[in-house]
C-alpha cells in the first residue's frame, strides 16, 4: 500500500481527457502523497470535452470547470504539448515516475472494411468531428461539401452529432464554438440530402431519445423516417425506456413530408455498406438491404446503389498503438487486466475498455483505477516532476502550463464574435506563440 508521510508517490497521466483528469482528481483525494503530471500532446487540456462534445452542445462541456478545479491544486500539474514517443519515450517517464498512467482514448477511426473507403470523399467521424471542432491535426482537412448528398454511416449518437452539424444553419450555431473554417464551408455547402445509414433497426440503434429528438426541431432540415420500417406499437410495452423513446421520436419523424423544409436527413435502417463507388472521387454507396435475426444484422442479397458525394462513417474509434505496449488488434485497446498492463504502467477510460459511454462513465473509470494504483504501487524515491523538467530543458522543449493554457483561453474568448463563446485556435504554432507571451 502507497503510504503517508514524506514520500511522494510520482504519478504520469498521458492524456488530458475526461478519463486523465478523473484519475488526478481520484489519485491526489486522499491522504496519501501523490503529485500527478497530466501531459497531453496538445497545448491545450480537455481532449474530447474540447475535440470531440459537439459545439452546439455547450452545457456538456461545462464539466470541464471541474477538470480545471483539480488543476487548481498544487499536487496536480497540466504539461501541455509534450508528446508521448515524439517528445519523450515510455521507458524514460518509466525511470522517472512511480507509476504511467495511459488515458489516451481511442483517436483512430475503426475502418469500414470496404471497398472504396480510400476514396477522397470518405471521411471517417474522428477526422470531421475533429476538423469541426477545430483539432490541430484536422484544420487541413478541406472535405468537398459542394455536393448534394451525404450519407453518414452508423446509428450512434456521434452519427446524429455529424448530420446535426451539417443540417444546422449559421443561426442555428450562433452560440456553438464550431471551427470558422468549418462554419464557412458548412453553411455554404450544396448538401440538400442527408442520409443517416443503420445496418441494423430501429430497435438496435444506439442514439438516444434527446439526440434523436434534437434531428426533429431543426430550422431548415427535415427528418424523414419509413414509417413501415418501424415496430408496432404494441410491442413497446416490452421495451426499455430509451429505446421506447426513441421509437416515439422516430414514429413523429415519420408523419413529415419531405417538403416540409428545403433540406431533408433521410433516416433508414436495415441497410449495409458494401463498396464505396468512384474513381477519384465519391459519388455513390452501394448498400445491402439487411434483416436482424437474434440481433444480428444478415444480408438479403439485394442491393441498392445511393448518389453520394461525401461518406461519413461513425462508426467507433480504435486507440492508437504505442511503441512497447501491449495491443489488442481485435478489440483496438491496450491489453490489460483490470486497467493493468504491466508493473507500473496502467491505462484508463477509452483506451482501456473501448468506445463507449457518456463522459461521466470515465468518473468511476478513474476512481477505480486509482484505487488500484493505490493499493499496488509504492513510492520509490523517482525524480517525478523534477526529472521531467530535465528532459524538456535538455531538449529545450516548448511546454504549454495550466497558466499559458489560459492566457490561450483567454485570445479566443476575446476574439469570439457575437454570442460564440470562444473561438478556438486550432494552430499548434499559434497556441504555443500565445503561451510564450507575457
Ligand atoms: P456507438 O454508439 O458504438 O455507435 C456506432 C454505430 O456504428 C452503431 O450503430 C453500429 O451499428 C455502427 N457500426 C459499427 N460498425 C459498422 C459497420 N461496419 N457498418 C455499419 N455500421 C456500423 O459509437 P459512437 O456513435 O461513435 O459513440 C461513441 C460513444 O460516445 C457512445 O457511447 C455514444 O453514446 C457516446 N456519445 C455520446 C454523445 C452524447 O451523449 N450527446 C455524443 C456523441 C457520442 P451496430 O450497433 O449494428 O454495431
Amino acid at each position: 500500500m502507497a503510504q503517508g508521510g514524506d514520500a511522494t508517490l510520482w504519478v504520469a497521466v498521458i492524456g488530458a481527457g475526461p478519463a486523465g483528469y478523473y484519475t488526478a482528481e481520484a489519485l491526489t483525494a486522499g491522504e496519501q502523497n501523490v503529485r500527478v503530471d497530466i501531459i497531453d500532446r496538445l497545448p491545450t487540456p480537455y481532449g474530447l470535452i474540447r475535440a470531440g462534445v459537439a459545439p452546439d452542445h455547450q452545457s456538456i462541456k461545462n464539466v470541464s470547470r471541474r477538470y480545471e478545479a483539480t488543476n487548481q491544486r498544487d499536487d496536480v500539474r497540466f504539461v501541455g504539448n509534450l508528446s508521448l514517443g515524439r517528445d519523450v519515450t515510455l521507458k524514460e517517464l518509466q525511470d522517472i515516475y512511480d507509476v504511467v498512467v495511459l488515458a489516451t482514448g481511442a483517436a483512430k477511426d475503426r475502418p469500414l472494411g470496404v471497398e472504396g473507403e480510400d476514396l477522397p470523399g470518405v471521411i471517417g467521424s474522428g477526422a470531421f468531428v475533429g476538423w469541426y471542432n477545430s483539432h490541430p491535426d484536422y484544420k487541413d482537412l478541406e472535405p468537398d461539401l459542394r455536393v448534394a448528398s451525404v450519407a453518414v454511416i452508423g446509428n450512434g449518437n456521434v452519427a446524429v452529432d455529424v448530420a446535426r452539424i451539417l443540417a444546422k444553419t449559421a443561426e442555428e450555431m450562433a452560440s456553438s464554438d464550431l471551427a470558422g473554417h468549418a462554419a464557412a464551408e458548412i453553411h455554404s455547402s450544396a448538401i440538400k440530402d442527408i442520409y443517416l445509414l443503420g445496418r441494423r433497426g430501429p430497435l438496435e440503434a444506439a442514439f438516444t431519445p434527446k439526440e434523436l429528438g434534437e434531428l426533429n426541431k431543426l430550422e431548415n432540415c427535415v427528418t424523414l423516417v419509413d414509417g413501415d420500417q418501424l415496430p408496432p406499437t404494441d410491442i413497446d410495452e416490452t421495451l426499455s425506456g430509451a429505446t421506447k423513446k426513441n421509437m416515439t421520436v422516430l414514429r413523429a419523424m415519420a408523419e413529415n413530408s419531405e417538403n416540409d423544409k428545403p433540406v431533408r436527413l433521410h433516416i433508414q435502417f436495415y441497410r449495409r455498406p458494401m463498396a464505396i463507388v468512384g474513381d477519384d472521387c465519391t459519388c455513390a454507396i452501394r448498400l445491402e438491404e439487411t434483416l436482424v435475426e437474434d440481433g444480428k444484422c444478415v444480408g438479403t442479397g439485394r442491393s441498392e446503389v445511393l448518389p453520394v458525394g461525401l461518406v461519413v462513417p461513425c462508426i467507433g474509434y480504435r486507440s492508437s498503438p504505442l511503441e512497447d505496449v501491449p495491443y489488442d488488434e481485435w478489440r483496438g485497446v491496450y491489453e490489460n487486466e483490470d486497467g493493468l498492463i504491466s508493473t507500473g504502467l496502467y491505462c484508463v477510460g477509452w483506451c482501456r475498455r473501448g468506445p463507449t459511454g457518456t463522459i461521466g462513465t470515465n468518473k468511476p473509470d478513474g476512481a477505480g483505477i486509482a484505487a488500484k494504483i493505490l493499493a499496488e504501487v509504492q513510492p520509490s524515491g523517482k525524480p517525478g516532476r523534477d526529472g521531467l523538467e530535465n528532459i524538456v530543458q535538455d531538449r529545450d522543449l516548448k511546454i504549454v502550463t495550466f497558466q499559458d493554457w489560459k492566457k490561450i483561453e483567454a485570445v479566443e474568448i476575446d476574439t469570439a464574435k457575437g454570442e460564440a463563446p470562444r473561438a478556438k485556435i486550432a494552430d499548434v504554432e499559434e497556441m504555443v506563440s500565445i503561451a510564450e507571451n507575457d
